[in-house]
């Protein structure tokens, strides 16, 4: 499957400490991220991850042409609630995609750890 990883500033952590729990699952997938996010997993795990552009210089866009295009089959984008985002429309525009394309998202680490336990179990 055509994964994709993204996080906000603040939840960064969250997301590698997320890929490092399941890395042997997310392993045998082909992994995308933006820029920041899949720099900091690829440093924390031997995951191998196709970086976009860091997400408020358009890397939440690329990820949206992915979804368009109909080659991205589920999210995890760990959105800070608390902060406001400089390219919050940007955010806005792939959560729409996701909806217009019915591609799973989740954006919190609740969500996230639903889609992970379905991943394990899907092998
Ligand atoms: P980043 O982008 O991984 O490059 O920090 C994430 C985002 O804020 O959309």
């Amino acid at each position: 499957m055509n994964i994709s990883l993204i996080a906000h500033d603040n939840m960064k952590e969250d997301i590698v400490e997320l890929a490092k729990r399941y890395e042997e699952a997310l392993s045998h997938h082909t992994l995308y991220a933006t820029g920041t996010t899949g720099k900091r997993i690829m440093e924390n795990t031997s995951l191998n991850v196709h970086r976009f552009l860091s997400g408020p210089l358009g890397g939440d866009q690329q990820i949206g042409a992915k979804i368009a295009e109909g080659n991205m089959d589920f999210i995890i984008f760990l959105r800070d609630p608390l902060t406001s985002q400089p390219h919050e429309p940007d955010v806005s525009a792939l959560l729409r995609l996701c909806d217009v394309h019915h591609v799973p998202i989740a954006t919190n680490q609740g969500s996230a750890e639903v889609f992970m336990k379905a991943l394990v179990t899907t092998r």
